[in-house]
Formats: structure tokens, sequence, C-alpha cells
């Protein structure tokens, strides 16, 4: 198989902290290797015995492909079953007995197995020591991975308005962000090149970035999609700078149909799961020649965050380092969460199920992008309202001309125009998240006033009425 032709990563132990250079193997799961020994009787290991697991077996009512929606679960779905001994009476080869215990800090080699295969099939790394372990989802993921790549007082780069949270997770570690500029396809290679072609060290009073982090389908905030080109251009550049590159990609099958345009209708679904996997824009991963890159990926947006089941992918010597920091820390994801996924994800539906539901939602997201873009055609003021529709993800960034507010003049601020148009919309009865709260850096000025509309939580008839009102405050802020 072509992993045996394809070269290995390239080693990262420069770029690895302090941390993660003094983390030794946990003493306790190290022994658990012994358990394999034929009829050895464990008085080591502190794993309560599975009969003090009040839970005999778990049932799970589920979509049966293809009827995804919740009526035809109701009516027509699956019941898939769990038993504790199913492993034993040969039902199964995961089970309640094994997913209620502690286990391995990869996750259950039986849904990681699954996982890779998915990761195999959809980015086909170009390179041959990749590997894959679960995670506690993305959040998480993300935090470890400052842990490994980072020191204090590190600069890490950020797209210019980038996902809060991931801004906020890195901060108190005394991290600062290097925000790089974007446009509508996302990062500007050269401007993010231009940024550490000059670095300077003493005015900075920091070494040179070499963590990129970046959200390269349906941004969040600004739902921008990197092209494929431009992935090239990005990866070229972090290779130029030796740059390591964390892609957060929860919304990677967020990607939509092409936006038909105002009134019409979406094109049909992709005919084939070969057309489908053709239709997805190339991941960072796919592009890694050098295995410089670690992909976060999450069920979160296309099973249930509260699952809070993810994975990573990367080289082996960087998920050797992940493994290290879970096995004390979230040690792996919750074994009911597992449970259930496998039964689904593996059992039931098997990757061509998974790739239908996936295919489901993304007819789902197109129709709900769609209802949302029709509706800002249709209420908002065009001569100070902007916006490109979105490839991808569950975010609509509009962009308002705060130039034209007729109080300008007399000094009023973005800051200020961007807090009253938020205010008024509230009164409006409907929120929208203001830009300003995504920026990377916070001391950085702002030359344009973005707000973030989401089409994913809204019930579906109510987005016409809420961009209407949104539309209203827009009005009587502008005095239009
Ligand atoms: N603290 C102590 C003192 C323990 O003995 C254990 C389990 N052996 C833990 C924490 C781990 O707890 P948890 O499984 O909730 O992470
Ligand atoms: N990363 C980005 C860019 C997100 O938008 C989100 C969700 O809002 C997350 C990560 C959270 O992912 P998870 O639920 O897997 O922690």
């Amino acid at each position: 198989p072509a992993c045996y032709t394809k070269p290995k990563a390239k080693r990262f132990d420069h770029f690895l902290s302090q941390e993660a250079k003094s983390r030794k193997a946990s003493t306790l799961k190290s022994a658990a290797g012994y358990l394999k020994n034929p009829g050895i009787i464990s008085l080591g290991g502190g794993l309560p015995s599975a009969e003090y697991f009040p839970l005999e077996h778990l049932e799970l009512k589920v979509p049966t492909p293809p009827g995804f929606t919740p009526e035809e679960t109701q009516k027509s779905g699956s019941i898939l079953h769990a038993g504790k001994h199913d492993i034993k009476e040969g039902k199964s080869l995961y089970d309640l007995e094994i997913s209620l215990n502690y286990g391995q800090s990869t996750g259950s080699p039986q849904l990681l197995r699954f996982i890779t295969e998915h990761t195999e099939l959809i980015h086909r790394p170009p390179y041959s020591d990749w590997q894959c372990t679960l995670t506690c989802g993305s959040t998480y993921a993300w935090d470890t991975a400052l842990r490994l790549l980072t020191e204090r007082g590190d600069y890490i780069m950020m797209e210019e308005y980038t996902f809060a949270s991931a801004a906020e997770t890195a901060f108190p570690l005394g991290l600062k962000a290097l925000a790089i500029p974007i446009d509508a396809e996302g990062i500007v290679p050269e401007g993010m090149d231009e940024l550490l072609s000059n670095w300077d060290v003493q005015a900075r009073g920091a070494r040179k970035p070499h963590v990129l982090y970046t959200i390269p389908t349906g941004q969040n905030p600004t739902g921008a999609t990197q092209s494929a080109e431009r992935r090239r251009e990005v990866y070229k550049v972090a290779q130029k700078h030796d740059v390591y590159i964390v892609e957060d990609e929860p919304y990677y099958f967020l990607q939509m149909q092409p936006y038909a345009g105002e009134g019409a209708a979406a094109p049909p679904p992709p005919a084939t799961h070969d057309d489908f996997i053709k239709s997805l824009v190339p991941s960072f991963l796919s592009l890694d020649v050098d295995g410089r890159v670690c992909r976060l990926e999450s069920f979160s947006k296309v099973v249930s965050p509260g699952s809070r089941v993810g994975w990573i992918v990367a080289s082996e010597q960087i998920i050797e380092r992940f493994l290290r920091n879970f096995e004390v820390s979230s040690q792996h994801p919750s074994g009911i969460s597992q449970i259930a996924l496998y039964k689904l994800l593996d059992e039931h539906w098997g990757h061509t199920g998974y790739l239908d539901w996936l295919i489901s939602i993304r007819m789902s997201y197109t129709n709900r992008r769609d209802a949302l873009l029709h509706a800002c055609e249709k209420h908002l003021p065009r001569d100070i309202a902007h916006w490109v529709a979105p490839a991808a993800g569950m975010f609509h960034w509009i962009e308002v001309d705060w130039r034209k507010h007729p109080d300008v003049a007399a000094g009023k601020t973005l800051e200020q125009i961007e807090e009253e148009i938020f205010q008024s919309a509230i009164e409006q009865n409907v929120l929208l998240s203001r830009g300003s709260w995504f920026k990377a850096d916070k001391s950085a000025t702002m030359e344009k006033m973005f707000f973030r509309a989401t089409y994913a939580s809204a019930s579906f008839d109510r987005i016409d009425d809420a961009i209407a009102r949104f539309a209203a405050s827009l009005r009587e802020q502008f005095r239009l």
C-alpha cells in the first residue's frame, strides 16, 4: 500500500515546548501494557470491576439511510443495542464492559479505526507516518496543541478575525496573537510572508512566530473558505518560514452547494460518493508533504457538540506528545459517547452511510444559507450592507459601511456605532454577534465594521423575520 512508499514526516523537535519535552509516559498507563499477557491476574491498575457499572445495556434510535429526517427516524429509524458483555457473547467488537472503564488515551481502537479509515478516504495524507487520536473536541485539542508547541511570550498567527474562544484559550497561556490579513478567501499569503520576513525580534520582544492557527473552511466568524490554490500558497509560506500549521476544521463537511443566486434554487446534491468527495476543497492535511500540519476534527457540527468527541491527525511524533498530555489530563473522551458513535458510525452506517449523512447535512445547510441570503437580499439596505455568499460553515459576515452613518461627521467612532446597532437589534429582538468580538489582536484599530449572523440555529421559517428586524435596526440607526 501507499503508506510504505510515501516519505516519513519531518521531525519537529525544535517546536516542542519545555512542557512537551518534559512529559514522560504515565507510570500507571504504561503498566497497562502487561494486561495483554495471557492469564495474568491484575492487582495492579485501579480499574473498577464492570459489575459495579450500573448500566446493563444502552439502546439508541438512529436514522437509517436515506431517511435522515427526524420524522423518518421516528417512524422507521433503527434501534441499536450495546450490551455489557457483547464481546464475550460474540455480538460485537465493542461493549459496555470496555467502554465504561478506563481506556487508552488514543480513544477506543474500535472507533479510532473507523476515524482513521475515514481520514484516509477523505484526505489521503501524502506522508507515511500520520496517525489519528480521539480527543474531547477541538477546544481541548487546541489547548493541548498550544501547550505542546508554544512558550509564554510567543506570538501565534491567527486570521485577523478569528474564533473568539481559540484566542481566549491562548491569551492566558501568555501568548499574543499576530493578526494575519485576510480577504474574501481568508489568509492572504503575501501578507503572512511579509509579516514573517520583516519580523523584528528586538522590537517585538519575541521570537519569530512558528505556529499558524487557521480555520480554512467556513471560517468563524467571516465564513471565508480558502480555495485549493490559496491553501497551496499558504503552505508554501509555512515551508519558507518553517511554520507549523494547526488547521481547525469543524466546518469542513458544511461545504455547501454553490450559491445559485437571488431567488434561485440550489443545484441537486452530488450524485455519487465519489462526486461528493471530489467536490470538497483539499485540506492542508492532504497537501502536507512535510508533516507540519495538525488537523483538528470534531463531531460537534456534524453529529453532536455534546458528545465531546473529536480527533486530530498529525505525524506520529506530534501525536505521541498529545497522547502523553492526554494521559494525565482528559485521558480520553467519554466511553458512553464513544460507544454511541461506534454503534452509529461503524456498525450501523458504515462509511457509505456516514457519507450519505454528510451529503444530507450539506443540503440542509445549503437550504438554510440560501434562506438567509434571500432574506438579506430582500431586506437589507444595499447601499450600506455588503456581503459575499458563504461557501461553507454556518456564518454570514455582513459588512456595514459605518462611514455612511450620519453622526460620523460629528466624531462618532466605529465602536460606538457598532454598539448602538447591536443594542438597537436587541430592541428589535434579534441577536447578532459584533465583529469586534472576534478581533485576534485586540489592540489593532478596525477599519471596517462587521456583524456575524448564523443560519445554523434559528428555526428555518424565522430566518427571514430575523433579518427583517436587523434591517429595521440599520435603517433606524442610519436614519434611512
Ligand atoms: N484522582 C485520584 C486521587 C484518583 O485515584 C483518580 C483515579 N484513579 C483520579 C483522580 C482520576 O479521576 P477521573 O477518572 O475522574 O479523571
Ligand atoms: N473551532 C472552531 C473554529 C469553532 O467554531 C468551534 C465551535 O464553535 C470549535 C472549534 C469547537 O469545537 P469542539 O466542539 O470540537 O470543541
